[in-house]
């Protein structure tokens, strides 16, 4: 078993606590989807499936979202939790540097919750 320290009661609270928080947004429908975006290409020229502009509660939905429905809610609950949770994109798990992630950066980390989910609720 993982050594998770002296601290797991107040990480396992800080989940609950953040999983509520994402849980209540979308259940109240504060949340809104934009499929009307043209333009989905980073500075770097990479394309990205959706995106949210900082805590806007607007998710935009680009062209390859609606091409990849094998990863569409991981992509929403992963600009969900940028809008409710404030999370940042330290890491994505196709990345090696996801693994090496410390124990308190997951929770800072928008992919996180869309992998902990998946590994939850993996027909979601
Ligand atoms: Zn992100």
């Amino acid at each position: 078993m993982a050594n998770v320290g002296p601290s797991s009661d107040f990480k396992i609270r800080l989940l609950q606590i953040s999983l509520r928080l994402l849980q209540q947004g979308l259940l109240d429908n504060q949340i809104y989807l934009n499929a009307s975006v043209a333009d989905c290409t980073t500075n770097s020229g990479q394309q990205v499936g959706a995106y949210v502009n900082g805590g806007n509660p607007i998710i935009n939905l680009c062209p390859v979202w609606f091409n990849r429905p094998d990863v569409q809610s991981w992509a929403i609950i992963h600009e969900a939790t940028h809008v409710y949770l404030g999370t940042v994109d330290l890491s994505y798990v196709w990345q090696d540097s996801y693994s090496e992630l410390n124990s308190f950066q997951p929770f800072l980390n928008a992919d996180s919750y869309s992998a902990l989910i998946d590994c939850l609720c993996p027909e979601y």
